[in-house]
């Protein structure tokens, strides 16, 4: 007898690109796995207040509307596995996922495996990491009540971050690598008539130092060569992502940064192997966006199997 999948979908990543695409297969009746290695949510449990989410004339704070997409996948039957899925064999019509936990089988795959936070690569950056040095302002922020704070980076994300941050320290400086912001204008207007916020421009940071915590950090001024050194109690690095791709090199194709490249239905190189989100090549890295390719990957993946 001709070996049945246990499921439908699966997707691998409980963030918002997954969740909605869990949403939609479920409601399609498909047999639904959301495999994630972490926590439901993904990206948005790291960011303080979403406020250009259209429905939501009020900012709403990441983790809560994760735990809102995350009741909407359980309300119509969605089930979860907490496993890091390892590697894939996708190459026939029956798709094998290995996970550390487990192996799953399934008519299709949708992965939204979405990225992490690149890290400064500095001395004492891991070493003070939990202790001084976050990557996360709505995880970290009220350890740092009162306190002078650094956030590195010149992105949408180091400046709602920062300016997140600005509630609860004493001051926040951005520290930027050139002498223009990268993040949209609107969030450089708020963050410059932020009282609590500075900008040390054309700088990088070249060592974080602390004596059990942090306590300063070395800074460069990339146009004239001066260290200079700098008391801080913590260091909120935002300087960018990169895709979470090592389970799947060389099974899908991706492009040279290391993106799934899709077409506009969120197919993959690979029949029935769809990816939305973060992790597509092209993503407007928006959690809008993120939702509608999670909507997209779960309409191609129900017509495939229609079609089978
Ligand atoms: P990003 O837009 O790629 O910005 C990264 C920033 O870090 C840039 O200013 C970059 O400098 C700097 N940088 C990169 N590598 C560095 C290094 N090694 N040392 C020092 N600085 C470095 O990343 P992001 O801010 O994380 O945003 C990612 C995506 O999410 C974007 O598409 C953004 O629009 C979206 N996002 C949106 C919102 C929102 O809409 N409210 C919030 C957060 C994120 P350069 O400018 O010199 O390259």
């Amino acid at each position: 007898m001709a070996e049945e999948p246990q499921y439908d979908v699966i997707i691998i990543g409980g963030g918002a690109a997954g969740l909605a695409a869990a949403i939609y297969s479920v409601r399609a009746m498909l047999k639904t796995l959301v495999i994630e290695r972490q926590a439901m949510g993904g990206q948005i449990l790291y960011t303080g207040e979403i406020e250009n989410y259209p429905g939501f004339p009020e900012p709403i704070s990441g983790p809560d509307l994760a735990m809102l997409y995350e009741k909407q996948a359980i309300r119509f039957g969605t089930e979860f596995e907490y496993d890091t899925i390892t590697s894939l064999d996708v190459s026939g019509p029956i798709k094998r996922l290995i996970g550390e936990e487990a192996t799953y089988t399934s008519k299709t795959v949708i992965i939204t495996s979405g990225g992490e936070h690149n890290k400064l690569e500095v001395p004492g950056e891991d070493k003070f990491s939990g202790r001084g040095v976050s990557y996360c302002a709505t995880c970290d922020g009220n350890f740092f009540k009162g306190m002078d704070v650094t956030v590195v980076g010149g992105g949408d994300a180091a400046m709602d971050e920062g300016t997140y941050l600005t509630r609860m320290t004493n001051s926040v400086t951005v520290v930027h690598r050139r002498e223009e912001l990268r993040a949209s204008k609107i969030l450089q207007e708020r963050a410059f008539q932020n009282p609590k916020m500075s900008f040390v421009w054309n700088s990088a940071i070249k060592e974080i130092k602390g004596n059990g915590d942090v306590n300063s950090i070395v800074l460069e001024n990339l146009k004239t060569g001066e260290i200079t050194e700098q008391e801080t109690a913590g260091v909120f690095v935002y300087i960018g992502f990169h895709p979470i791709n090592d389970f799947m090199i060389g099974s899908v194709e991706l492009d040279p940064a290391g993106h799934v490249v899709t077409d506009i239905q969120m197919q993959t190189n690979v029949p029935g192997v769809f990816a939305a989100g973060d992790v597509r090549a092209f993503s407007e890295r928006q959690l809008a966006n993120a939702v509608g390719d999670g909507v997209a990957a779960a309409l191609s993946s129900y017509r495939y199997i229609q079609e089978g």
